[in-house]
Parts: structure tokens; sequence; C-alpha cells
């Protein structure tokens, strides 16, 4: 450490906090959230307010002209989100691929904040830029991929699915959709089954392929791509000159956790020099169970995988990672050195350079979260939680499927599906489906507004049916033995 002198007339500045009183504010602050995370789980998951009333909790004031007390304004507002939050790290939250937040990830948070390094270089970022690069071996290590990969962190699983396409597009579509646009290199088309999360379409269209794009290949009875479909859609694409350069495999849909035959897509892919991305935002941490599901192993043979530490990672948002096998790939989506010019100096010795590995230029410090859970708990703790939660999702189904008022329908993963059937009620007919349909639309918003319990939903073959999904350190085998008589309780209300 250099030691520095500085003469010290301190500039006192609206915005700063003395030592001693950053200290003393912030004790309490902490003091505060130990309390919140300390009542939460025995009390509702949400309050289940409408708009109104949380708009009139926060008040409709302009501007303040005048600031005001750090230490009362943090106490105000500390009290204003424990009475006005749905709080997901509730052993009862269930709902859509949101997990329960680390604590240590909120106190990486602070401390990232404190440093405030900004990893759009490594210049302005030495440790933390260092941090982030193992942060993304570790991750690799962790589901199975080559660890020597590139990679970057992003805000979610989103835009981690965005850089793989476009990665997928400039490896594929060459210089010219670069210089020209994709209009003119006529005919790409990227290949994902009808499961495939919605962030397919929105880079298709932002990216100027248009939707139309995108050949969506049809699922198999448990939601898998159809691998027969696929080879057939890619050589009929070909018979009519279009250029196929990307599929899209999901290990884990958001909709019922199913993982494609990834294996078969890693095949054809290479068969058909096509790029190979896995959307594997929610479940490819899954790979790091003792006996996962045989498809996962083929993650190592992707040429990009979206995973989302926010996920099953239980990082606080946002935290999305992209991991991507040639790192000079990525380099040359992003960077505007040619890749003919070799690298000034490389990476081992001038640092990881992150402005050119992704969309983003200056870029905080959300690496610190990932990094520390994956050091608090190890490998050893992950295999440990994951595969939990997927035993919980399991006994949900078998708890549903024993119940004469539900119908168990699907459990993949940590998703468990299944509807409120009343009894004298044979689901066969279908008026009797629309009823069942409606019914457990209308038993969705009690529940989620009723605060027991926090579920979501998932439409399959035309059934809307209500979905959990645990990626919740926190939900114990009693939460999950409680649902069945909630859900049934709040069903018949509605009847
Ligand atoms: C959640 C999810 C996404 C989107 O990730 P965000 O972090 O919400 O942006 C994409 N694909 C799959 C399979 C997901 O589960």
């Amino acid at each position: 450490m250099r030691d520095v002198k500085r003469a010290s007339s301190p500039r006192s500045a609206p915005m700063e906090m003395s030592p001693t009183s950053f200290r003393e504010v912030g004790h309490e602050l902490v003091d505060r959230i130990a309390d919140l995370l300390a009542a939460m789980p025995a009390g509702p998951v949400t309050p289940g307010e409408m708009p109104a009333d949380v708009r009139r909790a926060l008040g409709q004031s302009s501007l303040p002209k005048d600031g005001r007390d750090a230490n009362a304004l943090l106490r105000e507002t500390a009290d204003l989100l424990a009475q006005h939050s749905l709080f997901n790290g509730h052993p009862r939250f269930l709902g859509f691929i949101t997990s329960s937040a680390a604590p240590i990830g909120a106190l990486a948070d602070l401390l990232a904040a404190s440093v405030n390094p900004n990893l759009g270089g490594w210049l302005l970022s030495p440790m933390a830029s260092e941090i982030e690069a193992q942060s993304i071996r570790w991750i690799a290590e962790l589901i199975g991929y080559p660890s020597d990969c590139g990679g970057i962190l992003v805000s979610g699983g989103n835009v981690a699915n965005f850089v793989g396409f476009w990665a997928a597009r400039r490896a594929k579509g060459g210089d010219l959709v670069r210089t020209d646009g994709a209009a003119a290199v006529a005919g790409l088309r990227v290949y994902a089954s009808s499961a495939t999360h919605t962030w397919l379409e929105k880079i298709a269209d932002l990216s100027g392929l248009g939707t139309r794009a995108i050949h969506s290949i049809p699922v198999d009875p448990s939601e898998r791509l159809d691998a027969g479909a696929l080879r057939s859609a890619i050589e009929e694409d070909l018979g009519r000159g279009l250029q196929p350069f990307m599929v899209v495999g999901s290990a884990g849909t958001v909709s019922t956790g199913a993982i494609d035959p990834l294996a078969d897509i890693a095949s054809i892919c290479r068969e058909f020099d096509l790029w190979f991305h896995i959307d594997g935002a929610y479940g490819a941490p899954a790979a790091a169970m003792d006996n996962p599901p045989a498809d996962l192993r083929s993650i190592r043979e992707a040429d990009s995988v979206a995973v989302d530490p926010h996920k099953w990672l239980y990082a606080p948002l946002e935290a999305g990672a992209v991991l991507v096998r040639d790192n000079a790939v990525l380099r040359d989506t992003f960077s505007y050195h040619p890749p003919y010019y070799p690298d000034k100096v490389p990476d081992d010795e001038s640092g990881v350079m992150y402005y050119e590995l992704g969309p983003q230029n200056s870029r905080g410090f959300r690496a610190l979260k990932v990094w520390l859970g994956l050091k608090q708990v190890g490998r050893e703790g992950y295999r440990q939680m994951i595969t939990e939660d997927v035993r919980l999702a399991r006994v949900l189904f078998d708890e549903a499927q024993s119940n004469p008022e539900l119908e168990a329908v699907t459990h993949n993963l940590s998703i468990t599906t299944f509807r409120y059937v009343p009894e004298g009620l044979p689901p066969s007919d279908a008026a009797d489906e629309d009823y069942l349909n409606d019914l457990n639309r209308r038993l969705l918003v009690a529940l989620q507004q009723g605060g027991e319990v926090f579920l979501s939903n998932a439409v399959l073959d035309d059934r809307y049916l209500l979905r959990a999904c645990v990626v919740n350190f926190r939900t114990s085998e009693e939460d999950i033995r409680a649902i069945p008589e909630i859900v049934v309780r709040v069903g018949r209300g509605l009847r």
C-alpha cells in the first residue's frame, strides 16, 4: 500500500456523511434489516394492496427542495418497504422464478457500492474485475462448462440470452451484419422450441432480424423440443435458400422446467455448423446435483450458455451470466478492435476489459454478491440446496396427486404444476374445461392477494394451471405440505 499524505481541509458537501455518522446510521439500518428478516416468515408473503393504496402510503409530493437527515430518512424508508412489499425471501414465496436472496448478497451489495469500482475497464476495477473473471470460471465449473470460456455478468437472463444471440449472429453472420445490418444477410434463421422464453422474440425483433426469423419447433407431450422436427425444419429451410445460424435449447423451460434433448441438439448443430446456445437461466445450476437429468451433461457442448445467478444461485437481483466457449467471439461481437489485429496485451497481462465483452460501458460490481455466495457455501452448499428444492417440488406433486380435489400435472426440476378440480366435476368435456380454467384463474388471483402462499401459473394444452417453483432455500417441507389445504380452502370459497 502506498502511503499518500494529503492536507486535510475537507469540503462539506450536502451528500457527505462523516465516518461517525455513517457508522451510526449503518448499524441502525443493519439492525432494522435483521429485524425484517426475523419477522418475515411469520407475516404474510404480501400485503396484497392495490396500486392506489401503495401510492397513498408513499405520498405524492413534488421533488423536495431541501434535504433531510439520513438516519430519519432510512428509518422511514425501511418501514415503508417493510409494510408495502411482496417478500420473495418469504418461505412460502414460490412464484415465477424468483429466488430468496442470500443475506450475504445484501451485505456484498453494500460493500460493492461502497468501493464502487467501475467494471468497464480493468484499470478502474483491478480486484473487482478479477473477482468477476473468477466468478465466471466458477459458474462454469459448477455447471460443467469448460472453465477457460469467456463470459460476463449482465442484468439477468434476458440480457444473458441476448448476448448469446448477438455472439451467434456475429460468428455465423459475419462482418456484413455489423456494417450493413441484418437485412444484408438475407434469410437468417434461428430454431427454438415453442416453449422457449419470450426473450427470443424480443431480440429477433430488436436485432432487426424480425420475429419471422424464428422457426418455432414443436414440443413433445413433456414439453421438450422435438429433435426430429428440428432436423426437418433445418433441412427444409436450407432447401428454400434460407440461412440457419443458431439453435436455442432450454435447460429448464420457464413454464414447466422441461429440459430439451440437449445432446441431440448438440449433434444437429455440429452436423449443420450452427451455433448452439443453451438458455439455462433457470435450470443450468441443477447440473451441480449428484444425479442431474442426463441432458444437462450436454451443457458442455454449447457455444454459449445463459445462467441466472439471481435465480438458482440465490443472488439478490440483478445478476445474470453468459458463458461463451470462445472468448474471442465474445470480444469480436462487442469490441471495435478488428479481429485480425492482435490485442496489444493479452488479458492476463493487461487485465480483462469488460466493456469489450458486452453491451454495457460503465458497469457495477454485481460480481461480488455472486462470488461471495459461491465462496460462502461452495459447490457442496449449492448441491445441497438445489437438491432439496427439487425434492420439495416433488413432495408438492405427490401431495397434489393424492389430494382428491387437486390434479397434479407436471414436475420437472423444482417446478410443479397442478390445478384445483372441485369434487363432483369430472374434468372431461369442454364446458368443464372452460369452467376449470376460469376457476383456477380466479383462484390464483385470490392466492396471490391472500398472502398465505404465493404461486404463479402455467398454461399447458389450453389448461390453466397453478405453478410452484421452489428456488427458495427458506422453504421447508412443512411449508410445502401446507399448500394443498390452502389451495383447496380458497378454491372452495370461490365455487
Ligand atoms: C427467467 C428466465 C429468463 C429471463 O431471465 P430474467 O432474469 O428474468 O431476465 C429467460 N429464460 C428462462 C428459461 C428463464 O427462466
